[in-house]
């Protein structure tokens, strides 16, 4: 009898490189891949060629089609198939909903499982953008630029108030609200950077003050998908060039 399962996959931040071993691993047993936009398809290599492939999404928060109807194929596939992979970009517990999708497929009866994948978040790293630096920030906030109905997250005005890091995700559309509270909370000083396309080839950064969010992404032409980070973390990572190292030469 064949076993309804779902396994949850992170596809990491954009790299293909970036994906877990684990991850490799449940794509290649997968009898169905549903994958989004921010999931690099050059891992669907690693699905079998009888493996059925389905595309579920749009960029960003925008979905070809709804949420309800995604968690309905999960379920359906997994009766009609035994094992359904859902690849999701980053970690899909991050602004990914990917607990609706485990909750609405074990509620039907399908066994689920979880593989962890390398958050945008932690792509900054590819910028030169630490999140966390001894003498520069001591914790950092995530915090969606967008809530379900639209509005931004009260959190924001709080973030903007703490010396920590704060990073926005899908905050794109909402920049002259995001840097006004940063000045309204007393930091529009702090810098600020945006970076679109983490740890592609097509990774753009543009660098500034918090109070100039809309000039950093007008100025640099930067577009979805993007990370918005506030703090002073942003220079902590030396940019001047490194002195060639000179070997010794030893006189015997
Ligand atoms: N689960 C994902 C986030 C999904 S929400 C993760 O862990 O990364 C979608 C948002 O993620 C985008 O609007 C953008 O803000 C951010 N994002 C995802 N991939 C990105 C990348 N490679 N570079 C910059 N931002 C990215």
């Amino acid at each position: 009898m064949m076993k309804p399962r779902l396994t949850l996959i992170g596809a990491g931040p954009g790299d293909p490189e970036l994906i877990t071993l684990k991850a490799v691993n449940a794509l290649r047993k997968a009898d169905v891949v549903l994958y989004d936009a921010l999931a690099n398809s050059v891992l669907l290599e690693y699905c079998s060629p009888e493996c059925e492939l389905i595309y579920v999404g749009k960029r960003g928060h925008t979905r070809s089609i709804s949420q309800d109807s995604l968690n309905f194929l999960i379920v359906e596939k997994a009766y009609e198939k035994g094992h359904v992979v859902r690849l999701k970009g980053g970690d899909p517990f991050i602004f990914g909903r990917g607990n609706e999708e485990i909750n609405f497929a074990r509620e039907r009866g399908v066994e689920t499982a979880f593989v962890p994948g390398i958050s945008s978040i932690q792509a900054l790293g590819a910028a030169d953008i630490p999140l966390t630096s001894r003498g520069f920030a001591d914790g950092f906030w995530v915090i969606t630029g967008h809530k379900a109905d639209g509005s931004l997250s009260k959190d924001l005005a709080l973030a903007a108030q703490s010396s920590a890091t704060v990073v926005i995700l899908m905050g794109m559309s909402r920049l002259s609200r995001i840097a006004e509270l940063f000045v309204e909370g007393g930091r529009g000083d702090t810098p600020a950077a945006i970076v679109q396309n983490a740890s592609t080839n097509y990774q753009k950064t543009g660098i500034g003050k918090a109070k100039d969010l809309v000039k950093i992404a007008q100025s640099n032409d930067l577009k979805n998908p993007a990370l918005i980070v506030i703090g002073d973390v942003i220079n902590s990572l030396r940019s001047d060039k490194l002195v060639q190292f000179q070997s010794v030469e030893i006189c015997s």
